[in-house]
């Protein structure tokens, strides 16, 4: 399987500085075993799109989605208006949203099902905040929140999402989770899906995320049951990104 790596920006680069990042990032040499994405603000993606040339790399990601195909929800973007822009990736449930506002289980779940039956895969992010981590609660409140986000979801054609493991007190602060810790989450996280999914359960990537840099990238990807990552901060300028992705596939 291709190592994944998508880069998240969160709320930054509107068009102008989006169409300026992919096309300094489609000058950068990239390892052919990787397959990349970048996750972009809802307006950025027609200028993304159009700066991607033929070559298609990176694929197009969304930070977001509404469930319903269309209707009387002021603000809110389709799953199938993000198909119009040739989006492949859309994540849900990242915690910054769940945290500011007020995204819940459920709607995660719906995002979800809505992406799988548009053909976008569904970025699924779970993860526990520091309180729940010191209590010994991560790996309860992590199988708790992906069995709740997969609910609805159908385990038939190709590994139909991604699910990201980011734990909350490592997203933007530096302090990056060990890779064991980490693995030892992966583990169970993998168990929920085999579960949930039966064989094809083997085959969904499961990503970490939370202050990954160049300098901890390549153990992330050679740790067991990590297939790839998740990047906020360090993915906002496309040389450093570049660097990474170079950095997690070193040949
Ligand atoms: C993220 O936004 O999903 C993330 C992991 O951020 P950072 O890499 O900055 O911790």
């Amino acid at each position: 399987m291709h190592k994944l790596i998508i880069a998240n920006w969160k709320m930054h680069y509107g068009p102008v500085k989006a169409g300026a990042w992919i096309r300094a990032f489609r000058r950068e040499r990239l390892p052919k075993e990787l397959e990349i994405a970048v996750a972009v603000p809802h307006v950025s993606l027609p200028a993304a799109r159009a700066s991607l040339g033929r070559a298609g790399v990176p694929l197009l990601a969304a930070q977001d989605v509404f469930w319903a195909d269309e209707g009387a929800f002021t603000g809110e973007v389709s799953p199938a208006m993000l198909k119009e822009f040739g989006t492949s990736f859309c994540l849900v449930g990242h915690s910054e949203r769940r945290a500011h506002l007020g995204e819940t289980d459920e709607m995660v779940a719906k995002k979800a099902v809505a992406l799988q039956k548009t053909g976008i895969r569904p970025v699924i992010c779970i993860g526990e905040t520091e309180a729940q981590r010191k209590k010994g609660e991560h790996l309860k409140v992590v199988r708790a929140e992906l069995t709740a986000a997969i609910a609805g979801l159908k385990g038939d054609g190709q590994a139909p999402m991604v699910v990201a493991y980011e734990p909350v007190w490592a997203i933007g602060t530096g302090k990056s989770c060990s890779t064991e810790d980490a693995k030892q989450m992966h583990e169970a996280i993998r168990a929920v899906l085999v579960k949930k999914f039966g064989k094809l359960g083997e085959e969904i990537p499961v990503l970490y995320g939370g202050s990954v840099d160049t300098r901890n990238v390549a153990d992330y990807l050679s740790t067991t049951n990590i297939d790839g990552v998740l990047v906020g901060g360090a993915s906002l300028d496309p040389r450093q990104f570049g660097l990474l992705c170079r950095t997690a596939m070193p040949n």
